[in-house]
């Protein structure tokens, strides 16, 4: 067994002078209530037609069948709060998370970062990195490292940063010490509930996928305008009205990663720009955003739909 060092404290100061907002550690053990959730809401179809949502599922609770020496699972977390909002004449909604560059590649490059610094200092560790990847459930690995708990609305959150966060995990065979459990703050609130627009969010915990406007401007593949005209309510790109409403993140540092800082060409635009939206400007305006992801013809559509 490698050296039972406080690696996990030297981890965390690393993360901290990288500028991670927070660092947890647990152990592997298999999350066996979230999994039995998880299981169940893909057997109930909650998840649409999202199908990569339904494989890996025996390892999203087991980081054993991924990296086997798995002793510890590390999770950072980093606010993307912006501290600046759109334009109010854009009258088209984007998602807070998808004003700044692609969190995909940002939280990645900045993981691989401390990676390369901790393996200067610890020898012959593993480590494993994963940003939004379907292969683990990220959000309640982060909750089970003490970073948080999974609000109503299905969403990590942290009580200094709220829920405007992305999530990091990584698997290493460092055998670390873990932190507690974070307490359920919610308590009798059900203000994400009774605000979400599509009803998406069906009883406490227990998101309906395919009726949130996230999935409809993102995941939802088609392109079809005349199907749900005006159901997005404006958003053309994900939406935040679970988070706005949420009183854990009424008073919230803003993001101190210039990364996530909003494109202020992006910020700028206004509801005719949108409308007037052609393929050469989406290329340029979103090349380093999570919104080049869903394509040109989708957004088009998100706007003329929206
Ligand atoms: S993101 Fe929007 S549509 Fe989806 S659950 Fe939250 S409020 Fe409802
Ligand atoms: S709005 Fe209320 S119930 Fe919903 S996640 Fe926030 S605290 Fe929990």
């Amino acid at each position: 067994m490698k050296e039972r060092i406080n690696t996990g404290q030297f981890i965390k100061d690393t993360a901290k002078k990288l500028g991670f907002d927070g660092c947890g550690i647990a152990s592997p053990k298999v999350l066996e209530k979230d999994i039995a959730y998880y299981n169940k809401w893909i057997s109930d179809r909650k998840h649409g037609n999202i199908a990569y949502l339904e494989k890996n599922i025996s390892q999203k609770a087991d980081p054993t069948k991924i990296l086997k020496n798995t002793k510890s699972v590390i999770a950072l977390v980093q606010s993307y709060n912006p501290d600046v909002k759109q334009n109010t004449e854009a009258h088209y909604k984007i998602a807070k998370y998808a004003l700044g560059n692609d969190y995909h590649v940002v939280m990645k490059n900045k993981a691989n970062l401390l990676i390369a610094t901790l393996q200067k200092k610890i020898k012959n560790a593993e480590f494993k990195v994963f940003v939004d990847s379907n292969s683990i459930l990220e959000k309640a690995w982060a909750a089970r490292c003490g970073l948080g708990w999974i609000g109503k609305n299905t969403l990590l959150i942290n009580k200094e940063l709220g829920s405007y966060v992305f999530i990091c995990i990584i698997l290493t065979d460092l055998d670390l010490n873990y932190d507690e459990l974070h307490e359920d703050h919610c308590g009798n609130c059900n203000a994400c509930m009774v605000t979400c627009p599509a009803n998406a969010i069906e009883s406490p915990h227990q998101l309906n996928a395919s009726k949130c406007l996230a999935y409809l401007t993102i995941e939802d593949k088609s392109t079809e305008v005349a199907e749900g005209k005006g159901k997005t309510k404006g958003w053309i790109y994900g939406c935040d009205i679970c988070q706005d409403i949420c009183p854990w993140n009424n008073v919230i540092p803003a993001t101190t990663e210039t990364g996530f800082v909003p494109n202020p060409a992006l910020l700028k635009l206004t509801k005719k720009d949108f409308l007037n939206l052609d393929e050469k400007t989406f290329e340029k305006l979103f090349k380093n955003s999570a919104i080049k992801r869903i394509g040109f013809a989708k957004l088009k559509s998100n706007i003329e739909k929206a």
